[in-house]
């Protein structure tokens, strides 16, 4: 028989919890027929609620329950990061806690599986009932990654995914403190089959996402996954170092032919504003660079386990 790890991170959803349960179990006939023996990782990334208590009440029904405590928040990717490193299933799966995961495709996942795909990924193809500010701004991020990232980062990509033991030590393998894991998922490679599903509303509960939250989550996706930002300050500063050049030469030969009556303070003024502006903003775009290569130093660990069941 073949183990199947489900993987649910859970950050204060303790209404969603036994729902979840319910809800991937209607698959039983399915787990059944192929011979998968199941288990299941809720991980309680830090909740405030009852979601550990709803857990390990599941838990006395069913010992296939699992429950990893995070000594506090440590964000989803950090969640996903534990729950493969202590899933001893021979497939892997992640899915989120609220249904938007829907477990009924499961099945359909698992026969790609079967047929030598090593991963298979799902993506959202519309993302209705979602505010349209976050949808624009999520759909600009995708195309700016595909530009500046060699890296395949696909637009609506979920973290849903069903993996083979291989690919799951693959991505146990990168073990960074900024985990972007749309990223890594692309990085690693192998053969994924993507399925695509129209998005499905959070069931129970509310989104842990604000937008301020995913505006600094797609910075660390940048970041993480590229250096374009680093070489595009490098280009400015060549660019306004010619620019400066030429500046000088017009004025030296203007000065010798024309005198030099002192005037033009305020486009001086202008100028000083903006090339200041842009070093400052090429600065700020190295520190991303610098703290974020100051946090992966400390290797401090990604999450740290309160209790395990
Ligand atoms: N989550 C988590 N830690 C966090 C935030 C979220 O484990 O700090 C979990 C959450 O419980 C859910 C999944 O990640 O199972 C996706 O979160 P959410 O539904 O809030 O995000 P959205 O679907 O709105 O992108
Ligand atoms: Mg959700």
């Amino acid at each position: 028989m073949k183990l199947l790890s489900v993987i649910v991170p859970c950050y204060n959803e303790e209404e969603s919890v036994a729902d979840f349960y319910t809800e991937l179990m209607k698959n039983k006939s399915f787990f059944d027929e192929k011979e998968l023996e199941v288990e299941i990782l809720y991980i309680d990334d830090g909740s405030k609620d009852g979601t550990a208590g709803e857990v390990k009440k599941l838990r006395e029904r069913d010992e296939r329950v699992h429950l990893i405590s995070f000594s506090r928040n440590f964000g989803k990717e950090a969640g996903i990061y534990a729950g493969l490193q202590n899933a001893v299933g021979d497939y892997l799966v992640v899915m989120d806690v609220d249904l938007q995961d829907p477990p009924s495709l499961l099945p359909e996942m698992f026969r790609y599986i079967e047929e030598g795909y090593d991963s298979v990924a799902t993506r959202r193809v519309t993302r209705k009932g979602e505010p349209i500010l976050r949808s624009f701004f999520a759909r600009m991020f995708y195309r700016l990654m595909r530009k500046i990232s060699s890296t395949e980062i696909v637009d609506g990509a979920r973290d849903y995914r069903l993996m083979t033991r291989q690919v799951a030590d693959a991505i146990l393998s990168m073990k960074e403190y900024n985990r972007f894991t749309k990223g890594i998922y692309g990085w690693v490679g192998f053969q994924t089959k993507w399925l695509e599903f129209e998005n499905v509303e959070r069931k129970k509960g509310e989104t842990k996402w604000s937008f301020w939250k995913l505006l600094l989550y797609s910075l660390e996706g940048i970041v993480s996954f590229s250096t374009a930002p680093a070489t595009f300050a490098a280009v400015m500063g060549v660019l306004f170092c010619i620019l400066a050049f030429l500046l000088i030469v017009v004025i030296v030969i203007r000065t010798a032919l024309f005198g030099d009556p002192v005037a033009g303070w305020p486009s001086l003024v202008c100028i000083i504003s903006l090339i200041s502006g842009v070093q400052l903003f090429c600065l700020g775009i190295v520190g991303q660079y610098v703290s974020k290569t100051y946090l992966e130093v400390k290797e401090r660990p990604i999450y740290i386990v309160k209790e395990k069941l």
